[in-house]
């Protein structure tokens, strides 16, 4: 289970970007964060994967309180929490093969092991095709989906994506939620920042949403917005 408890975060000295927010995400749980731009979306995750650290409150993750963590577990953190951005972030120097098998040369995993792991994630996000081009040789839900692979190439516990379909048409936008739905039924907890409406209300699923860095709805899987 994820858990935020009183967490405020602010930048500098006077930029308060959270709020106080308590939150409990289930484990295997689907949830949307909404909000304008500067709502403190891309915070929150950034708090979940210690990118950033919190100024107040506790944020625990599978148990371990990540505000309190040492360098040492930081990086063990990082490999139970996949990330996915929304420009992607892909080494354009790198195949589709090498990005995806990136983390996993870092870690020393053997090489047959790579290849396997590598190889099924591809499948699963159907890029089996492309598994030898480059990122600029692909359209942008090819590149999302390369981005979503590489994400999940540790089974993460926590797969967190940040407005992942800003860059997208609409329905290469679909394709990508669809592909996240599908590693959540596989076990995943998912968290996903959009503004996409049409999207959110149609998935029905938990949505949170924030306002100038605090919580002002949260509505249960199945329930609508109305808007
Ligand atoms: P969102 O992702 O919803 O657009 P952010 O979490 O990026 O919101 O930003 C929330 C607030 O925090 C905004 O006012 C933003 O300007 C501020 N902020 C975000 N990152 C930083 C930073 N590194 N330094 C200073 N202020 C920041
Ligand atoms: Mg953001």
């Amino acid at each position: 289970m994820i858990k935020f408890i009183k967490v405020s975060k602010t930048y500098g000295n006077d930029r308060q970007a959270l709020r106080n927010i308590n939150l409990e995400l289930e484990e295997g749980s689907f949830t949307f964060l909404m909000g304008s731009t500067g709502s403190g979306k891309s915070t929150l995750i950034k708090l979940l994967y210690r990118e950033e650290v919190a100024t107040s409150g506790d944020i625990l993750v599978f148990g371990k309180n990540v505000r309190a963590l040492n360098a040492a577990e930081v990086p063990l953190l990082r490999q139970q929490t996949g990330v996915v951005f929304q420009d992607f972030k892909l080494l354009p120097q790198r195949t589709v093969f090498e990005n995806v098998a990136f983390a996993l040369e870092i870690m020393g995993t053997p090489r047959r092991d790579i290849d396997k792991r590598v190889r099924s994630a591809l499948e699963l996000t159907g890029l089996a095709h492309v598994v030898n081009a480059y990122p600029g040789q692909l359209s942008g839900g090819e590149q999302q989906r390369v981005s979503v692979a590489r994400a999940i190439i540790n089974k993460p516990t926590l797969l967190l994506a940040d407005e992942p379909t800003g860059n997208l048409d609409p329905e290469t936008s679909w394709e990508i939620i669809r592909l996240l739905m599908k590693i959540n039924h596989s076990g995943t907890t998912v968290l996903v920042s959009t503004h996409n409406k049409t999207i959110v209300n149609h998935a029905r699923k938990r949505v949170i949403k924030l306002d100038k860095g605090s919580i002002v709805e949260d509505l249960p899987a199945g329930a609508r917005s109305g808007n």
